[in-house]
């Protein structure tokens, strides 16, 4: 590797992303979210990642620093491809999705300054092509869900959680302020398979056009009965992490929501999509509440995807970067190089 300014240096610090609004799922409520921002140098160029750690996840900021403090990159350079970096990465221990995500995506975000090349332009891709983005709509009162209604009138797609009993309550609410189409994420929270039927058939006459993990991840044969019944697309989050999991769960759902903390970052997801096509299913591509860093590094792959899912950042009040942004209704990446984003106020 010779000169040393040649030689990685990776570095990592925490931090807590504040949410715009307390945001409640299924299962949980909060308005914090811990994450780990990450930078890997070499050659003068510096890329960035991050690791987004909502707490239904097992890994948290302890976990990823932990991990992060065992690599060591300083053996490798530009001279290597990345692939034998990432090869490395996942040798160094099991699991730890988010923490290899935030590396994977630093790499990618310097390999691709160093070449001066933004990774939709690597992956011959057209980075104006994205899918609309959903806006998430979180479990509220009923005037609360129309008041956040209102204010999402730049979206196309709006995304409402459902599984308590209010569902057809926020569905209407809705429906009341706007004909905007919608895609529901149940977060497993219909247990009965009837039940979910009838709830899908009632939401596509709402004008809901899929449905995240309506059904518990481990009723897999009633989530198969459901998908082969349902009128609208049925899409595995919960279900579904990594690229090995889609041998099961291409005969369970009708597609896959693909998330970079979830399945280890940019390389992985890319090789998800192109199996997951050829298995016919339909691809969303989601996310955490994460800072533009990772929404833009997942904004990189976007136009390969059904739908997007990618508002993480715009949820959060202290973004530390500039990436990807929202041009009527899509997110669409920057023609800056590597994942496309600047540094506002990183460490
Ligand atoms: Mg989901």
């Amino acid at each position: 590797t010779g000169k040393l300014e040649n030689v990685m240096k990776l570095s990592y610090k925490p931090y807590t992303l504040e949410l715009r609004h307390v945001f409640t799922l299924a299962t949980s409520s909060r308005n914090v979210t811990p994450v780990v921002l990450v930078s890997v140098e070499s050659d003068g160029y510096i890329g960035y990642g991050e690791a987004s750690l909502p707490p239904y996840l097992k890994e948290n900021q302890e976990s990823v620093i932990r991990f992060l403090s065992q690599l060591r990159l300083g053996p490798f350079s530009l001279a290597q491809s990345l692939e034998e970096i990432l090869v490395y990465v996942h040798s160094v221990e099991e699991g730890n999705a988010a923490a290899k995500a935030a590396v994977d995506i630093a790499i990618h975000d310097l390999y691709g300054k160093a070449i001066n090349k933004a990774w939709w332009q690597i992956w011959g891709l057209d980075r104006l092509s994205a899918p609309y983005t959903s806006f998430t709509i979180g479990i509220d009162s009923e005037d609360q869900i129309k008041q956040k209604t209102k204010e999402a009138k730049d979206f196309r797609l709006l995304k409402v959680k459902l599984g308590r009993d209010t569902d057809k309550m926020i569905i209407s609410a809705i429906r009341s302020v706007t004909n905007c189409p919608i895609c529901v994420d149940v977060n497993q929270g219909w247990t009965d398979k009837h039940y979910a039927l009838d709830m899908l058939f009632w939401c596509k006459e709402q004008g809901v056009i899929f449905a995240e993990q309506p059904m518990p991840k481990e009723q897999i044969d009633d989530m198969a009965w459901l998908t082969e019944k349902s009128p609208i697309p049925t899409i595995a989050d919960e279900s579904f992490q990594r690229l090995a999991d889609l041998d099961v769960v291409k005969d369970v759902f009708s597609g896959v929501n693909i998330k970079l903390m979830k399945c280890a970052g940019m390389a992985e997801a890319y090789c998800i999509v192109e199996k997951a096509r050829l298995a016919g299913m339909k691809i969303m591509l989601g996310c955490m509440t994460e800072t533009s860093c990772a929404i833009s590094a997942a904004a990189q792959l976007s136009p390969l995807a059904d739908w997007a899912d990618l508002d993480g950042n715009l949820l959060i009040t202290n973004d530390c970067f500039r990436g990807a942004e929202l041009k009527e209704g899509k997110i669409i990446s920057t023609e800056l190089p590597g994942i496309g984003i600047i540094p506002v106020s990183f460490v």
